[in-house]
């Protein structure tokens, strides 16, 4: 079982740090320029899409492509620190779920 004990600060500081790179970078760039909301699928402004991690830091989470999204401001806030299975099952379920 993974707690927040697990994670090191460090670590948390060091993903933080990686993934302020990669906004500044023209992978990303490109990402947001097409304005296309990982979650909710709709079009925005790139101002209004922020960074998000598929699989949060906090919880194991690491600032790579892979695991890096754009998100609208809605989308991002609804999901806070659930992962991408505990999202699907809290929907299906229509409760809250956390593993
Ligand atoms: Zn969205």
């Amino acid at each position: 079982m993974i707690t927040e004990n697990n994670m090191s600060d460090n670590n948390f500081k060091i993903e933080k740090a990686k993934a302020r790179k990669l906004r500044q970078s023209q992978w990303w760039k490109q990402k947001i320029e097409s304005g296309v909301c990982h979650y909710c699928g709709g079009s925005f402004p790139d101002d209004a899409l922020t960074m998000d991690h598929i699989v949060p830091i906090s919880r194991g989470g690491k600032s790579t492509k892979g695991n890096l999204v754009p998100a609208c401001k809605k989308c991002n806030s609804n999901k806070k620190y659930y992962t991408p299975a505990e999202i699907i099952l809290k929907e299906k379920l229509d409760q809250d779920v956390y593993f």
